[in-house]
């Protein structure tokens, strides 16, 4: 068989470039891009490795968590090692994907994405990939990208069902049109309580890849402008035409410009983590932390156990344990009452 008339460098992705809308040029647009991946669990291992493999340029990993045992059903980049490392998500993932693709560039960072940060994380790239399991964290991104005026990709699953819809500033609905506030805080259902099924989050993640390189390939005009909310154990796709949306809801942050979720308060804020019975508090600005001396500190006080990336302590006599980031972050897992948390971080960190 005749070898494939493709550059040697993009030899690797000759089955890709055979589409008739990607070719030589199209692959060398998707390496040429730049792409934000914030959270890495389900949805931003998923996304990363299909990003990684089709030949972006350059992916910045974003995740404020470690690796668990519980993970692994359905987080793609990650193996028992991780976990027995007690590795960050944004280091395993990383390692995971050079080896799949050494011609990326990778930018790992272990951290929160908190409106102290959003915009230097995505000032620079061309693409936003959301990878979140809150709403929260979602509006975040979608002051940012309006702000900035970059495209990014809405993505959710829960339980057996997934919804997805690209966001162009200017050009399509946002997150707000679609949802309003109504899911920024308050009582919605949690993989806590509904559970994730590895299968939608698949088809998912399918098609925010797929979102992502056409929009990375250009024309983002022929996108189609259509929420998708797929359940995979029914085996249903419903698509929702979000073209008058913007016209119609007269959206705070499209029309009015207002950006409630960038703006954030500047106060320290502790965040119950979905799933863990654990919650994370992050001081308001970077607070570093000396990892080797507050392990010398808290020796004495209970189990100590240290990797480059963290820093862990069990204080004798509680269920407790405290996982410490250098850059101030402190995950209390053991309970899911922020006050709780809150009292063993300025006990053991101080305040
Ligand atoms: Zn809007």
């Amino acid at each position: 068989m005749a070898r494939d008339p493709y550059p040697a460098d993009l030899e690797r992705y000759s089955r890709q470039m055979r589409l008739p809308g990607v070719d030589v040029a199209g692959q060398r647009r998707i390496r040429a891009a730049r792409v934000l991946v914030c959270g890495c669990g389900a949805l931003g291992c998923a996304v990363a490795d299909g990003l990684t493999r089709a030949g972006v340029g350059f992916l910045r990993i974003v995740d404020r968590d470690f690796v668990e045992l519980s993970n692994l059903q359905r987080q793609v980049l990650f193996a028992e090692p991780d976990v027995e490392g007690g590795l960050p998500k944004a280091i395993a993932a990383t390692n995971r994907l050079r080896q799949i693709n050494s011609q990326v560039q990778f930018e790992p960072v272990v951290a929160d994405v908190n409106p102290g940060n959003m915009l230097e994380l995505a000032r620079d790239v061309d693409l936003i990939i959301d990878g979140l399991d809150n709403f929260e964290t979602r509006f975040l991104i979608n002051d940012a990208a309006l702000e900035l005026g970059k495209p990014w990709i809405y993505a959710g699953c829960l339980g057996s069902h997934g919804q997805v819809m690209p966001i162009v500033p200017g050009q399509t609905a946002c997150l707000r049109c679609l949802l309003g506030e109504v899911e920024s805080g308050g009582a919605i259902e949690t993989c806590d309580t509904a559970g994730v099924w590895g299968p939608a989050i698949a088809i998912v993640t399918a098609l925010e890849v797929n979102l992502a390189l056409r929009l990375l390939l250009g024309n983002p005009n022929d996108l189609p402008r259509q929420l998708l909310v797929v359940d995979a154990w029914e085996m249903t796709v419903r698509s929702l035409n979000t073209a008058r949306l913007r016209e119609e809801s007269a959206c705070p942050t499209c029309v009015g410009g207002r950006r409630d979720w960038l703006s954030g308060d500047k106060t320290d804020r502790s965040t119950v983590l979905c799933g863990r019975n654990a919650v994370q508090i992050s001081p308001a600005e970077p607070r570093p932390l000396e990892l080797p001396s507050l392990a010398a500190r808290w020796s004495t006080l209970g189990e100590v156990s240290r990797n480059a990336f963290l820093l862990r302590f069990e204080p004798r006599g509680t269920e407790m344990r405290l996982t410490v980031f250098p850059d101030g972050r402190v995950i209390v897992q053991g309970t899911a009452d922020p006050m709780v948390a809150r009292q063993l971080y300025s006990r053991y960190v101080g305040n």
